[in-house]
């Protein structure tokens, strides 16, 4: 398996040490370091230069800070209270309800004390103060705003309540500014929270598994799915002194707050009667979870006498973000493998997000360390990041890539991203296909915390379900922006499983130590998973990428927008009778995919025969066979590097050309989950069928320069 080595130990050696090494009781103290104190965005320097120490004592050949200058906001006040107007004098009110936008301190968790504790605020809002009738929004989806504006209701110059889930917060906040209202209140419905809830007769956190009542999910509301990174700097990195743009094209203008569901439900409570019910509106809007405590979930508008007053003070800075990016160094200069997490928290706490993912990759490194300090020297080079930012809009990844770009197109290999690596136990991978088959060799080397049957490795237990790369986390400016093949993992919770109160204050130590990660088993299992899949990448000869996966996902892609290209056909040939309805031509896609397949998989027996030729006994080649395997090897390695560079497009997608793969990106209107042959697929949703020859056009294109790297 080793050859020409990684020094000093054989492959099973080394996989022995980074399955041996990592320890539930050091991923526990990682956590308890991280998770002491307020390390937000741009405010967390100390623990960056800690991470930076401890990744040099545990055996890192170099770890540096990298800085960027980001523009972000801070909050700095804020108001929400429900108004009844009380007649005679037109601004006369009285407060019926004054929101505390606070989530309750909790003896038992010290971190809800804090006196550095972060207020609950979102990510790049908008400043504002507005006093208007509200509605009601569902999850705030495009599709739940369209379905108002055809039920004509009225949304303009209104405020929305919309519950959390569904699609990214920042996409809701963009669709009701699109719409012209003038404040956005999210709130976290219980229904999010499957059966564990008070009303299932749960005790909330800290007593129980349900919760919180006064738990507030804060996050960023960038319009993500437009580019992420540095608002003032798309496309390139925030250095200093470096040119700025306006940043109103990727942030919202009008002001938003996130609440509880106990604050919000004197404002849904207020809703009652008023409009159309949510439940008899249609399938999608089923209410919510509150009715037990009196919401009939009605849409509204709220009567014109009983108003919301939402006031948001942001001050907005440009301010110094910092990365910790460590090194150790392989034998092959232009091959390397780059494993990342994020380090910054909404909160004091984060031992879910992202903080189980910085433990991780700490112990992880301590695992490569010990290789290191055992005479161990990689075959290609690691490096391992702390990002910083991550949650205002991926910005210290960003702009990382958009500073590193030729550097990375030229030598990365590969992205494994973990962000919140243990929030419960079912094991949640995406992956560009290219990784699919490290994920599963990974996953089938280390055993499962959660065995029914002894013995049961994490593959063992786990669907085999790998989902396509949206966005919402570190790797998507690899996997879109620089084409680097990237996946992501980490441990989530089910509908059974204790509540996890994700971006809220009880995102605690505590919770994890009680409820998330009692054994800090899942962390340990997810530091192994990662460290075995880096493994693979860094070792294996022939690198450890698989073209004909990527080729027969490319194929089953196109089969499931298939029918949105009938639809939209239908629906233009209605329209416009002059054009006879032609179903969508799919024949040169399909012709030039079933062209990727065969040499995809002519390649992979091609690598088949290397790898075998690999494990011959070699000492009796003679040299020229040597070189020549060498050379062979060197060449494949060099089209599999090249291969998912190839789906970028250098104009990028249509309204949002920092997106460059043509294969992948962030849904339009979902963000979180990723869209396939985007360009395609939102020209059929346009019903612009010229506009999807275009991209037919370009993804074959595409699609045969990925044929032609391969041959
Ligand atoms: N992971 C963060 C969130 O979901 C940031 C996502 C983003 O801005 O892309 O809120
Ligand atoms: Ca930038
Ligand atoms: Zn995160
Ligand atoms: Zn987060």
């Amino acid at each position: 398996q080793s050859w020409p080595h990684g020094q000093g130990l054989s492959y099973g050696e080394l996989q022995e040490i980074l399955l041996t090494t990592p320890t539930a009781q050091r991923e526990r103290e990682w956590s308890s370091y991280y998770t002491s104190g307020s390390h937000l965005a741009g405010k967390n320097l100390s623990q960056a230069l800690w991470t930076q120490e401890k990744w040099q004592e545990l055996g890192v050949d170099e770890a540096s800070i990298v800085a960027y200058d980001i523009y972000l906001n801070y909050p700095v006040e804020h108001r929400l209270a429900l108004l009844k107007k009380t007649g005679g004098d037109e601004d006369a009110t009285e407060v019926t309800f004054e929101a505390t936008l606070e989530e309750d301190v909790l003896e038992q968790d010290g971190t809800s004390g804090l006196p550095d504790r972060v207020p609950t605020f979102h990510g790049y809002s908008a400043s504002g103060n507005v006093t208007a009738q509200f509605v009601y929004a569902n999850f705030g989806t495009y599709y739940d705003f369209d379905d108002l504006v055809k039920a004509n209701v009225s949304l303009e110059g209104k405020i929305a309540l919309v519950k959390y889930g569904g699609v990214f917060r920042g996409l809701k906040v963009k669709r009701a500014q699109e719409l012209g209202m003038v404040g956005v209140v999210m709130y976290t419905d219980p229904q999010e929270d499957g059966d564990i809830t008070e009303e299932n007769g749960y005790k909330a956190y800290p007593e129980g598994p349900a919760r919180h009542p006064s738990a507030v999910q804060r996050g960023s509301t960038q319009f993500l799915s437009f580019a992420p990174g540095d608002p003032t700097t798309p496309g390139y990195p925030s250095l200093p002194g470096c040119e700025r743009q306006d940043p109103h094209a990727s942030i919202p203008s009008i002001p938003s707050l996130p609440i509880s569901y106990t604050e919000a439900l004197p404002l849904l409570k207020a809703l009652n009667g008023h409009g159309p019910k949510a439940s008899d509106f249609n399938k999608y809007w089923q209410g919510g979870g509150l009715g037990y405590k009196g919401v009939e979930y009605n849409i509204g508008p709220s009567p014109e006498d009983e108003v919301i007053n939402l006031y948001n003070q942001q001050e907005y800075t440009t301010t110094p973000l910092w990365n910790v990016i460590g090194v150790i160094k392989g034998a092959i200069p232009d091959e390397v493998v780059i494993l990342g997490n994020h380090r910054d928290a909404w909160i004091a706490g984060g031992a879910g997000d992202p903080n189980s993912g910085s433990a991780a990759l700490n112990e992880l490194i301590r695992s490569f360390g010990a290789a290191r300090k055992a005479g161990w020297r990689p075959l290609r080079t690691i490096v391992f990041a702390s990002w910083d930012g991550e949650e205002y809009g991926l910005l210290g990844s960003t702009e990382w890539v958009e500073d590193k770009l030729p550097w990375l197109q030229k030598a990365n290999v590969a992205y494994l991203n973990v962000d919140v690596a243990a929030s419960g136990p079912n094991f949640a991978p995406r992956a560009s296909p290219l990784l699919n088959q490290v994920i599963y060799e990974a996953t089938s080397l280390v055993p499962s915390p959660n065995q029914t049957v002894a013995g049961q490795t994490v593959r063992d237990v786990w669907d085999g379900a790998i989902a396509t790369m949206g966005s919402g986390s570190d790797f998507t400016a690899f996997q879109d922006f620089a084409g680097v093949a990237s996946a992501d993992f980490g441990f989530t919770r089910g509908p059974h499983d204790p509540v996890y109160h994700y971006h809220s204050n009880y995102d605690s130590f505590d919770w994890m130590d009680r409820f998330g990660d009692p054994a800090w088993r899942y962390h340990e299992t997810a530091t192994k998973v990662w460290a075995l899949a880096a493994a693979q990448l860094v070792e294996s000869p022939v690198l450890a990428l698989n073209a004909s996966d990527y080729a027969f996902a490319l194929g089953a892609y196109l089969e499931r927008i298939k029918p949105a290209a009938a639809a939209a056909t239908t629906t233009a040939a209605a329209a416009d009778s002059s054009h006879p309805s032609a179903v969508f031509d799919f024949t040169s896609l399909d012709r030039a995919i079933a062209g990727f397949q065969a040499a995809a998989m002519r390649f992979d027996a091609h690598v088949a025969d290397l790898r075998a030729g690999l494990h011959h006994d070699y000492p009796w080649y003679r040299w020229w066979q040597k070189v020549r395997l060498f050379l062979q090897v060197r060449k494949v390695n060099d089209q599999l590097k090249a291969l998912e560079r190839q789906f970028l497009y250098t104009d990028g997608l249509d309204g949002r050309s920092w997106f460059k793969h043509v294969v992948f990106a962030p849904g339009l209107w979902t963000g979180y989950s990723g869209a396939t042959y985007p360009g395609l697929v939102e020209s059929f949703e346009a019903g612009d069928l010229e506009n999807a020859e275009k991209w037919a056009g370009i993804i074959k294109e595409r699609i045969e320069a990925a044929t032609k790297t391969l041959q």
